[in-house]
């Protein structure tokens, strides 16, 4: 390997520690990567010179002198992140430490013939209105469906009418920009890598919930995707051999039962008014709204869709033994109602020894989506192993060219 390439992985690996724990002294780094303190005094000046970290207040010392400490700058660089959904576009600008500067919501059709000229159109017309800042470091895009690979994105998405949609290279081409594409699922679990659980755990589960049911598994610090980038489908679990229909063609997945669309014919068949539907995310907070008025079969249907959800993830908990599950999604508005029935069922099937395991519902914002594929792009410069690739390495050498 050419003392470069090392010089690369050994800055990433500077920075990859100072995102992920936080400000340290140059003697702390050279610890904790096990360098010697002349290559860390050198690789660190490199990183100040190029404006990517910044030396912070002394840290004080039992005798001798106080460190300095050094921290990454969080206006280093930024990232788009853009969430595909079945009838808009939510496109997100954000910086390296997490800060968004800006959001948009736009109309999108993908069942159009030419849905990825309008998308790749969209994208264009939200850089050229970017204000001045950080250097673009890529863009990532979260799709509701499996991805073959980030640094490919070929995308099968069933319910944005996708199959095989070469994504990632008619992006790649149009905006000459370093592209990563990523099941949504997986970009929320990016993310919380790298802002959230990920800095205290490394393995984790992310659950999602709303329209449909979703996991991504986080195992010994990396996003587990399967042979074929289809890992995590958990709404497809069966769970009732004569359920409803589900959108993937099977009959009795647990989607199928507590999905949108599966709580509202829940509520319909107990014989409350289904009133008219603008959209089924909709007239599900119209359902939480009444179980917050106190109407008990409302309550039931979330109470009776938490137990379904609560066995579920029982059985996906006892498969893969997380340190914790985080669950996220438009469906936490209404979770107290899915508490009682989750709560009960989850403890009710785990393995003895896992009951205790930590079950936390984060606040839900609807950028949270684009957030998530920023992440895809703002990960990769501490992830030289990462799943990015040959884009991973061009997201790195904007990130190292770029000046303050
Ligand atoms: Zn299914």
């Amino acid at each position: 390997m050419a003392g470069t390439d090392r010089g690369d992985l050994t800055r990433t690996a500077i920075l990859a520690l100072l995102g992920t724990v936080g400000p340290l002294s140059r003697t702390e780094i050279a610890r904790e990567l096990d360098l010697s303190p002349a290559s860390v005094t050198q690789l660190t000046r490199e990183l100040l010179g190029s404006g990517m970290l910044e030396e912070l207040d002394l840290k004080p010392s039992r005798g001798g002198r106080p460190a300095q400490r050094l921290g990454l700058i969080g206006g280093a660089g930024r990232a788009l992140g853009v969430k595909v959904t079945a009838d808009h576009l939510v496109i997100v600008d954000v910086r390296l430490d997490g800060h968004v500067l800006g959001s948009w919501e736009l109309a999108f059709d993908p069942s159009s013939p030419d849905a990825l000229d309008s998308l790749a159109l969209a994208v264009e017309t939200t850089l050229a209105a970017l204000e001045e800042g950080p250097a673009l470091l890529g863009v990532g895009i979260g799709v509701p469906g499996s991805v073959d690979d980030q640094a490919v994105g070929t995308v099968n998405a069933p319910t944005l009418g996708w199959q095989a949609m070469p994504v990632g290279e008619r992006l790649r081409r149009r905006l000459n920009l370093p592209v990563l594409v990523e099941n949504d699922v997986n970009a929320l679990a990016a993310a919380e890598r790298l802002y959230g659980r990920g800095r205290t755990h490394r393995d984790f589960l992310v659950l999602t919930i709303g329209r449909g049911v979703g996991a991504a598994l986080v195992a010994d610090g990396r996003v587990y995707r399967g042979a074929r980038g289809g890992a995590g489908e958990f709404g497809h679990v069966p769970v009732a051999e004569d359920g409803p229909l589900c959108g993937c063609g099977s009959r009795g997945c647990l989607e199928a039962f507590v999905g949108s669309a599966g709580l509202l014919a829940a509520a319909s068949a107990k014989g409350l008014p289904s009133g008219p539907r603008v959209s089924e995310v909709r007239a599900v907070d119209a359902l939480g709204r009444a179980a917050a008025a106190g109407d008990r079969v409302a309550q039931e249907v979330f109470a009776e869709a938490g137990a379904i959800l609560g066995r579920a993830t029982a059985g996906l908990v006892n498969v893969v033994d997380p340190e914790v599950v985080v669950v996220l999604g438009e469906g936490v508005a209404q979770w107290p109602f899915w508490q009682p029935g989750f709560d009960r069922a989850v403890r009710a099937q785990l393995m003895p020894g896992r009951r205790d395991i930590s079950i936390e519902v984060e606040s839900w914002d609807e950028t949270s989506w684009a957030q998530g594929a920023a992440a895809l792009v703002l990960a990769t410069p501490f992830d030289a192993a990462g799943a990015a690739g040959e884009q991973g390495r061009l997201v790195r050498a904007r990130l190292i060219g770029a000046t303050p």
